[in-house]
Protein backbone atom coordinates (compact mmCIF):
# COMPACT_ATOMS: atom_id res chain seq x y z
CA UNK A 1 0.00 0.00 0.00
CA UNK A 2 1.72 3.21 -1.28
CA UNK A 3 2.33 5.89 1.42
CA UNK A 4 0.43 9.06 1.58
CA UNK A 5 2.06 12.15 1.01
CA UNK A 6 0.55 14.76 2.93
CA UNK A 7 0.00 18.04 1.01
CA UNK A 8 -2.08 19.85 4.23
CA UNK A 9 0.95 18.89 6.54
CA UNK A 10 3.61 19.81 4.14
CA UNK A 11 1.52 23.25 3.31
CA UNK A 12 1.02 24.49 6.83
CA UNK A 13 4.84 23.43 7.56
CA UNK A 14 5.59 25.49 4.75
CA UNK A 15 3.49 28.94 6.03
CA UNK A 16 5.25 28.41 9.69
CA UNK A 17 8.46 28.77 7.81
CA UNK A 18 7.10 31.84 5.36
CA UNK A 19 5.80 33.77 8.65
CA UNK A 20 9.39 33.62 10.22
CA UNK A 21 10.58 34.96 6.63
CA UNK A 22 7.87 37.62 6.99
CA UNK A 23 8.77 38.56 9.95
CA UNK A 24 12.66 38.37 9.57
CA UNK A 25 11.77 41.26 6.61
CA UNK A 26 10.22 43.26 8.93
CA UNK A 27 12.48 43.20 11.84
CA UNK A 28 15.44 43.56 9.30
CA UNK A 29 14.32 46.00 6.63
CA UNK A 30 10.52 46.92 8.22
CA UNK A 31 8.76 45.93 4.65
CA UNK A 32 5.97 43.85 5.56
CA UNK A 33 5.37 41.99 2.07
CA UNK A 34 1.99 42.57 0.10
CA UNK A 35 0.20 40.45 -2.00
CA UNK A 36 -2.55 42.47 -4.52
CA UNK A 37 -5.52 39.71 -5.86
CA UNK A 38 -7.69 40.98 -8.38
CA UNK A 39 -11.33 39.56 -8.97
CA UNK A 40 -13.37 40.46 -11.67
CA UNK A 41 -16.78 39.37 -11.65
CA UNK A 42 -18.94 36.96 -9.38
CA UNK A 43 -17.42 33.14 -10.53
CA UNK A 44 -18.18 31.00 -7.35
CA UNK A 45 -15.32 29.00 -7.04
CA UNK A 46 -13.16 31.84 -7.57
CA UNK A 47 -14.55 33.70 -4.66
CA UNK A 48 -13.96 30.96 -2.61
CA UNK A 49 -10.24 30.68 -3.84
CA UNK A 50 -9.92 34.55 -3.07
CA UNK A 51 -11.37 34.21 0.24
CA UNK A 52 -8.83 31.73 1.19
CA UNK A 53 -5.98 33.94 -0.28
CA UNK A 54 -6.97 36.73 1.66
CA UNK A 55 -7.23 34.55 4.90
CA UNK A 56 -3.72 32.97 4.76
CA UNK A 57 -1.91 35.42 3.41
CA UNK A 58 -3.11 37.72 6.78
CA UNK A 59 -2.31 34.32 8.73
CA UNK A 60 1.56 34.66 7.78
CA UNK A 61 1.65 39.01 8.64
CA UNK A 62 1.59 39.63 5.30
CA UNK A 63 -0.78 42.69 3.90
CA UNK A 64 -3.67 41.30 1.63
CA UNK A 65 -5.27 43.63 -0.54
CA UNK A 66 -8.22 42.46 -2.48
CA UNK A 67 -9.43 44.24 -5.54
CA UNK A 68 -13.30 43.14 -6.39
CA UNK A 69 -14.21 44.30 -9.86
CA UNK A 70 -17.82 44.41 -11.44
CA UNK A 71 -18.56 41.49 -14.58
CA UNK A 72 -18.60 44.70 -16.78
CA UNK A 73 -15.01 45.88 -16.07
CA UNK A 74 -13.14 46.86 -19.28
CA UNK A 75 -10.07 45.92 -20.25
CA UNK A 76 -8.43 49.22 -20.22
CA UNK A 77 -9.95 49.55 -16.28
CA UNK A 78 -8.31 46.14 -15.68
CA UNK A 79 -4.83 47.35 -17.04
CA UNK A 80 -5.34 51.17 -15.24
CA UNK A 81 -5.59 48.88 -12.32
CA UNK A 82 -2.56 46.94 -12.54
CA UNK A 83 -0.59 49.78 -13.68
CA UNK A 84 -1.26 51.15 -10.20
CA UNK A 85 -0.21 47.79 -8.72
CA UNK A 86 3.17 47.62 -10.22
CA UNK A 87 3.91 51.23 -9.22
CA UNK A 88 2.29 50.68 -5.29
CA UNK A 89 5.82 49.66 -3.32
CA UNK A 90 3.53 48.36 -0.55
CA UNK A 91 2.46 45.56 -3.07
CA UNK A 92 5.14 43.22 -3.84
CA UNK A 93 3.13 40.28 -5.33
CA UNK A 94 -0.09 40.49 -7.74
CA UNK A 95 -2.29 37.74 -9.03
CA UNK A 96 -5.21 38.44 -11.29
CA UNK A 97 -7.28 35.19 -10.35
CA UNK A 98 -8.35 33.36 -13.56
CA UNK A 99 -10.85 32.85 -15.23
CA UNK A 100 -11.76 36.23 -16.54
CA UNK A 101 -14.67 37.37 -18.23
CA UNK A 102 -14.85 36.21 -22.29
CA UNK A 103 -14.72 39.97 -23.12
CA UNK A 104 -10.94 40.57 -21.59
CA UNK A 105 -8.15 39.25 -23.07
CA UNK A 106 -6.13 37.16 -20.27
CA UNK A 107 -2.69 36.70 -22.30
CA UNK A 108 -2.85 40.51 -22.52
CA UNK A 109 -3.77 41.19 -18.60
CA UNK A 110 -1.33 38.64 -17.57
CA UNK A 111 1.75 40.42 -19.61
CA UNK A 112 0.83 43.63 -18.27
CA UNK A 113 1.69 42.52 -14.47
CA UNK A 114 5.17 43.75 -13.58
CA UNK A 115 7.50 40.45 -14.29
CA UNK A 116 9.13 41.47 -10.78
CA UNK A 117 5.77 41.25 -9.10
CA UNK A 118 4.35 37.87 -11.08
CA UNK A 119 3.79 35.63 -8.39
CA UNK A 120 1.27 33.02 -10.48
CA UNK A 121 4.68 33.23 -12.60
CA UNK A 122 2.40 33.03 -16.04
CA UNK A 123 4.44 36.09 -17.72
CA UNK A 124 6.29 35.25 -20.81
CA UNK A 125 9.53 36.57 -19.09
CA UNK A 126 8.97 33.93 -16.21
CA UNK A 127 7.92 31.50 -18.42
CA UNK A 128 11.32 32.16 -20.47
CA UNK A 129 13.61 32.60 -17.07
CA UNK A 130 12.23 29.37 -15.81
CA UNK A 131 13.09 27.55 -19.19
CA UNK A 132 16.80 29.15 -19.19
CA UNK A 133 17.71 28.39 -16.41
CA UNK A 134 17.13 32.50 -14.63
CA UNK A 135 15.73 33.22 -11.30
CA UNK A 136 12.20 33.08 -12.33
CA UNK A 137 8.96 33.35 -10.20
CA UNK A 138 7.57 29.69 -10.71
CA UNK A 139 4.33 29.13 -10.95
CA UNK A 140 2.83 27.92 -7.56
CA UNK A 141 0.71 23.99 -8.58
CA UNK A 142 4.03 22.89 -9.89
CA UNK A 143 5.97 24.37 -7.22
CA UNK A 144 3.93 22.51 -5.15
CA UNK A 145 4.23 19.35 -7.01
CA UNK A 146 7.79 19.01 -6.89
CA UNK A 147 8.14 19.82 -2.98
CA UNK A 148 5.70 17.14 -2.70
CA UNK A 149 7.31 15.00 -4.93
CA UNK A 150 10.91 15.38 -3.02
CA UNK A 151 8.63 14.52 0.33
CA UNK A 152 8.59 11.07 -1.17
CA UNK A 153 12.33 10.82 -2.35
CA UNK A 154 14.45 13.93 -1.39
CA UNK A 155 16.86 13.59 -3.89
CA UNK A 156 14.95 13.33 -7.61
CA UNK A 157 18.28 12.57 -9.94
CA UNK A 158 17.90 10.52 -12.74
CA UNK A 159 13.98 9.38 -12.14
CA UNK A 160 12.00 8.75 -15.21
CA UNK A 161 9.27 11.00 -14.94
CA UNK A 162 6.11 11.27 -16.61
CA UNK A 163 3.86 14.40 -17.32
CA UNK A 164 0.29 13.92 -18.33
CA UNK A 165 -0.75 17.33 -19.36
CA UNK A 166 1.22 20.11 -21.11
CA UNK A 167 -0.27 23.20 -20.38
CA UNK A 168 1.68 26.64 -19.67
CA UNK A 169 0.01 26.45 -16.36
CA UNK A 170 0.70 23.12 -14.95
CA UNK A 171 2.25 20.67 -17.53
CA UNK A 172 5.19 23.02 -19.04
CA UNK A 173 6.40 24.61 -15.57
CA UNK A 174 6.33 21.29 -13.46
CA UNK A 175 8.27 19.47 -16.97
CA UNK A 176 10.66 22.22 -16.50
CA UNK A 177 11.17 22.26 -12.44
CA UNK A 178 11.51 17.88 -12.97
CA UNK A 179 14.05 18.66 -15.55
CA UNK A 180 16.25 21.17 -13.39
CA UNK A 181 15.89 18.07 -10.52
CA UNK A 182 17.79 16.20 -12.93
CA UNK A 183 14.81 13.99 -14.14
CA UNK A 184 14.49 12.21 -17.33
CA UNK A 185 10.82 14.31 -18.34
CA UNK A 186 8.35 12.70 -20.99
CA UNK A 187 5.67 15.05 -21.33
CA UNK A 188 2.29 13.15 -22.07
CA UNK A 189 -0.64 14.68 -23.48
CA UNK A 190 -3.75 14.41 -25.79
CA UNK A 191 -2.00 13.04 -28.77
CA UNK A 192 0.16 11.02 -27.19
CA UNK A 193 0.34 7.12 -28.40
CA UNK A 194 0.47 4.28 -25.45
CA UNK A 195 0.01 6.46 -22.73
CA UNK A 196 -0.40 3.45 -20.45
CA UNK A 197 2.95 2.47 -21.83
CA UNK A 198 4.53 5.49 -21.23
CA UNK A 199 3.51 6.03 -17.76
CA UNK A 200 4.10 2.58 -16.52
CA UNK A 201 7.93 3.58 -17.42
CA UNK A 202 7.55 6.19 -15.03
CA UNK A 203 9.25 6.34 -11.41
CA UNK A 204 7.30 9.84 -10.98
CA UNK A 205 4.30 10.33 -12.84
CA UNK A 206 2.46 13.64 -12.07
CA UNK A 207 -1.36 13.98 -13.52
CA UNK A 208 -2.12 17.08 -14.86
CA UNK A 209 -4.85 15.99 -17.38
CA UNK A 210 -7.84 17.16 -16.17
CA UNK A 211 -9.44 13.99 -17.06
CA UNK A 212 -11.15 12.37 -13.72
CA UNK A 213 -10.25 9.13 -12.52
CA UNK A 214 -7.97 8.63 -15.77
CA UNK A 215 -4.81 6.89 -14.26
CA UNK A 216 -5.64 3.18 -13.34
CA UNK A 217 -3.81 1.21 -11.27
CA UNK A 218 -2.44 -0.87 -14.36
CA UNK A 219 -0.30 2.15 -15.55
CA UNK A 220 1.74 2.25 -12.62
CA UNK A 221 4.86 0.62 -12.01
CA UNK A 222 4.60 -0.69 -8.82
CA UNK A 223 6.65 1.80 -5.82
CA UNK A 224 6.44 5.03 -8.37
CA UNK A 225 5.72 8.54 -6.90
CA UNK A 226 2.24 9.69 -7.92
CA UNK A 227 1.21 13.08 -7.78
CA UNK A 228 -2.23 14.12 -8.32
CA UNK A 229 -2.68 17.56 -9.76
CA UNK A 230 -6.38 16.87 -10.88
CA UNK A 231 -9.41 18.48 -9.38
CA UNK A 232 -12.68 17.00 -10.20
CA UNK A 233 -16.26 18.01 -8.17
CA UNK A 234 -18.35 14.72 -8.53
CA UNK A 235 -21.52 14.19 -6.98
CA UNK A 236 -22.40 10.36 -5.86
CA UNK A 237 -26.17 9.04 -6.05
CA UNK A 238 -26.87 10.29 -2.48
CA UNK A 239 -26.22 13.82 -3.67
CA UNK A 240 -23.16 13.88 -2.02
CA UNK A 241 -20.50 16.45 -3.26
CA UNK A 242 -16.94 14.38 -3.78
CA UNK A 243 -13.67 15.79 -4.88
CA UNK A 244 -11.84 13.14 -7.31
CA UNK A 245 -8.26 13.93 -9.28
CA UNK A 246 -7.00 12.61 -12.00
CA UNK A 247 -5.86 9.16 -10.48
CA UNK A 248 -8.27 6.39 -9.76
CA UNK A 249 -6.79 6.85 -5.99
CA UNK A 250 -8.01 3.55 -4.46
CA UNK A 251 -6.62 0.99 -7.15
CA UNK A 252 -3.44 3.15 -7.43
CA UNK A 253 -2.39 3.05 -3.94
CA UNK A 254 -2.43 -0.50 -3.97
CA UNK A 255 0.62 -0.11 -6.67
CA UNK A 256 2.01 3.36 -5.82
CA UNK A 257 4.82 3.72 -3.17
CA UNK A 258 4.30 6.77 -2.31
CA UNK A 259 0.39 9.06 -3.41
CA UNK A 260 -1.07 12.49 -3.23
CA UNK A 261 -4.85 12.45 -2.00
CA UNK A 262 -7.37 14.63 -3.63
CA UNK A 263 -8.49 16.25 -1.24
CA UNK A 264 -5.24 16.65 0.48
CA UNK A 265 -2.30 16.52 -1.70
CA UNK A 266 -1.47 19.28 -4.59
CA UNK A 267 -4.51 22.06 -3.53
CA UNK A 268 -3.25 22.78 -0.29
CA UNK A 269 0.26 23.64 -1.64
CA UNK A 270 -0.96 26.18 -4.28
CA UNK A 271 -1.81 28.79 -1.65
CA UNK A 272 1.27 28.08 0.17
CA UNK A 273 3.62 28.49 -2.91
CA UNK A 274 2.13 31.76 -3.76
CA UNK A 275 2.68 32.87 -0.23
CA UNK A 276 6.29 31.29 -0.71
CA UNK A 277 6.78 33.51 -4.19
CA UNK A 278 5.10 36.91 -2.37
CA UNK A 279 8.11 36.97 -0.07
CA UNK A 280 10.57 35.97 -2.60
CA UNK A 281 9.06 38.72 -4.64
CA UNK A 282 9.25 41.25 -1.84
CA UNK A 283 12.88 40.12 -1.13
CA UNK A 284 13.94 40.46 -4.67
CA UNK A 285 12.32 43.89 -4.54
CA UNK A 286 14.31 45.02 -1.69
CA UNK A 287 17.86 43.82 -3.03
CA UNK A 288 17.34 40.87 -0.37
CA UNK A 289 18.70 37.39 -1.08
CA UNK A 290 15.85 34.94 -1.91
CA UNK A 291 14.65 33.68 1.35
CA UNK A 292 15.48 29.57 2.75
CA UNK A 293 12.03 28.30 1.50
P1 LIG B 1 -5.69 22.14 -19.20
O1 LIG B 1 -7.04 21.71 -19.61
O2 LIG B 1 -5.20 23.50 -19.54
O3 LIG B 1 -4.62 21.10 -19.77
C1 LIG B 1 -4.85 19.74 -19.75
C2 LIG B 1 -3.71 19.02 -20.41
O4 LIG B 1 -3.94 17.63 -20.34
C3 LIG B 1 -3.55 19.37 -21.89
O5 LIG B 1 -2.19 19.49 -22.21
C4 LIG B 1 -4.18 18.17 -22.60
O6 LIG B 1 -3.55 17.83 -23.84
C5 LIG B 1 -3.91 17.04 -21.63
N1 LIG B 1 -4.94 16.01 -21.73
C6 LIG B 1 -6.27 16.17 -21.76
N2 LIG B 1 -6.87 14.97 -21.90
C7 LIG B 1 -5.90 14.04 -21.98
C8 LIG B 1 -5.89 12.65 -22.14
N3 LIG B 1 -7.01 11.94 -22.25
N4 LIG B 1 -4.70 12.01 -22.18
C9 LIG B 1 -3.54 12.71 -22.08
N5 LIG B 1 -3.49 14.04 -21.92
C10 LIG B 1 -4.66 14.71 -21.87
O7 LIG B 1 -5.65 21.91 -17.62
P2 LIG B 1 -4.66 22.50 -16.49
O8 LIG B 1 -3.27 22.14 -16.80
O9 LIG B 1 -5.00 23.90 -16.19
O10 LIG B 1 -5.16 21.65 -15.23
C11 LIG B 1 -5.10 20.23 -15.20
C12 LIG B 1 -5.87 19.71 -14.00
O11 LIG B 1 -5.28 20.21 -12.81
C13 LIG B 1 -7.33 20.15 -13.94
O12 LIG B 1 -8.08 19.09 -13.37
C14 LIG B 1 -7.34 21.33 -13.00
O13 LIG B 1 -8.55 21.49 -12.33
C15 LIG B 1 -6.24 20.91 -12.04
N6 LIG B 1 -5.56 22.03 -11.40
C16 LIG B 1 -5.37 21.95 -10.06
C17 LIG B 1 -4.72 22.95 -9.38
C18 LIG B 1 -4.51 22.78 -7.92
O14 LIG B 1 -4.27 23.76 -7.23
N7 LIG B 1 -4.54 21.56 -7.40
C19 LIG B 1 -4.25 24.15 -10.05
C20 LIG B 1 -4.38 24.11 -11.50
C21 LIG B 1 -5.05 23.09 -12.12
P3 LIG B 1 -3.58 18.80 -25.15
O15 LIG B 1 -2.55 19.86 -24.87
O16 LIG B 1 -3.19 17.89 -26.24
O17 LIG B 1 -4.98 19.34 -25.22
Amino acid sequence: MAQIIDGKLTAKNLRAQIAVEVQKLKDSIGVTPGLAVVLVGADGASEVYVKNKAKQTSEVGMNSFEHRLPEETTEAELLMLIDTLNNDPSVHGILVQLPLPKHIDDKKILSAILPAKDVDGFHPINAGMLATGGSALVPCTPVGCVILAKQAKADLTGLNAVVIGRSNIVGKPVSQLLLNENCTVTIAHSRSQNLAEIVKRADLVVAAAGQCEMVKADWIKPGAIVIDVGIHRTVNEEGKTKLKGDVAYDEVAEVAGYITPVPGGVGPMTIACLLRNSVVACCRLHGQSDPDL
